[in-house]
């Protein structure tokens, strides 16, 4: 008899999308921008690590026809995982030699200089369709964008190319609307945007689709919200501060009204399993050096989920899993592969036993911000550095 032996696939760990919450987030970022602006979905970092290719459908499930990513190889992902009729921005990067191939796949992109808009036109004469292209604006965050006499120029290359240019929306982007120490500055470019946006007019360029707002700013300044509005990080559930957060609470007048629910549901839940557990003794080290020492008899747990996975070695003696519903500490450093976690406080745990490291389990929940306060990372960054080969499953 010859056993039939298929390749492994167990991963170490595990991310569940839930879409019920992303659902519920939809609905109340719709209920805050009303219905007619577009909700474009912001999908780059691998949607903000949830995964392109398990997030890009189940958001299409929940309405969402719109989606912004970082470049073009992103776009290329985006595309495969996309239905027909929805559609792709490109904000950032794209090499020129890639404009042709942006060309022919409808997807529209970001212009900020004279040189990407030469070579769009060039492209869209190849192609021989005309490049969709959105104006970025520079209006106070100095990094890309049209201003001055690049933005004359601009006006100028518009004029010979209205066969091969075909401005979709003007745009800008805000340097920090989620802290109120950014607050004269994100009020002047808010300004500056609706002057240049006048003047473009004045000169017979068409401003039809006009969007600046991200999360906080769409949150936190409704007059940012335009014809459209890209959400990042608050459509998975995470607010882009605290600060926003508290700011939304009080203008809303949630924050005194008893039980009322949090906006928000974390699409997110991270979980891997319990490899092995031993006993050890008062005065043993755990892991690597000498970080940790027992103190009483203990119970750890080996985890297979270490940094090279995204959980920061940071964490180290620092943070803490959910198992069988219960806080499980971090002990010794995190390895690359792997975390020892203490469990001499779980009744009945064992082998195999489920571990949250994002996310609820019973009545326990890990935020993604309590890692951000314990290693001063932004929630943004610790999402991102979760990497791409730990599968992504969509859950109700
Ligand atoms: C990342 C990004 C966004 C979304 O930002 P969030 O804070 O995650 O909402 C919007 N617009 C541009 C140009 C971006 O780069």
């Amino acid at each position: 008899m010859t056993l039939e032996l298929s390749e492994p696939v167990h991963a170490s760990s595990a991310i569940e999308l839930s879409e019920s919450a992303y659902r519920r987030n939809v609905r109340f970022l719709r209920s805050t921008i009303g219905r007619a602006p577009t909700f474009s979905s912001v999908i780059k970092g691998n949607a903000y690590g949830h995964g392109i290719e398990a997030f890009v459908p189940m958001a299409e499930r929940c309405g969402v026809r719109h989606f912004t990513v970082f470049s073009a190889v992103e776009a290329s992902r985006a595309l495969s995982a996309i239905r027909k009729g929805s559609e792709i921005m490109i904000a950032g990067f794209i090499a020129d030699e890639d404009l042709p191939w942006a060309l022919s796949h409808d997807l529209s992109f970001y212009v900020f200089d004279c040189e990407r808009l030469r070579a769009a036109a060039e492209a869209a004469r190849r192609v021989g369709r005309p490049a969709r292209v959105h104006l970025e604006l520079e209006t106070g965050l100095n990094r890309t964008g049209l201003a001055g006499p690049t933005l004359e120029e601009t006006i100028e290359i518009l004029s010979r190319e209205s066969e091969t240019i075909n401005v979709q929306g003007v745009c800008t982007h805000f340097a920090g609307a989620e802290s109120i120490g950014n607050y004269v500055r994100v009020r002047q470019q808010i300004e500056r945007f609706d002057e240049m946006c006048r003047s473009l007019e004045r000169v017979g360029i068409p401003v039809r689709l006009r969007h600046t707002a991200c999360s906080a700013a769409a949150l936190t300044y409704p007059e940012t919200v335009m014809d459209l509005v890209r959400f990042g990080i608050v459509q998975y559930g995470f607010w882009p501060t605290q600060e926003t957060r508290m700011r939304f609470l009080l203008d809303h007048g949630l924050d005194r009204r008893q039980g009322a629910p949090e906006p928000l549901r974390r699409v997110m839940r991270w979980r891997s399993l319990i490899m092995s557990i031993k006993q050890i003794s008062p005065g043993e080290f755990v892991g690597y050096g000498t970080s940790y020492q027992a103190t009483r008899r203990q119970r750890v747990a080996a985890v297979p989920v270490g940094y090279y996975h995204g959980f920061s070695r940071s964490l180290s003696n620092l943070g803490y899993v959910l198992v069988r519903g219960r806080r499980a500490p971090v002990i010794g450093l995190v390895n690359m592969n792997m975390m020892m976690i203490d469990v001499t406080e779980v009744p009945g745990v064992e082998h195999g036993d489920e571990v949250v490291l994002i996310g609820k389990q019973k009545r326990r929940t890990i935020s993604v911000s309590s890692f951000g306060d314990l290693t001063r990372m932004l929630n943004y960054e610790i999402l991102v550095r979760i990497p791409p080969e730990i599968p992504r499953i969509v859950v109700a």
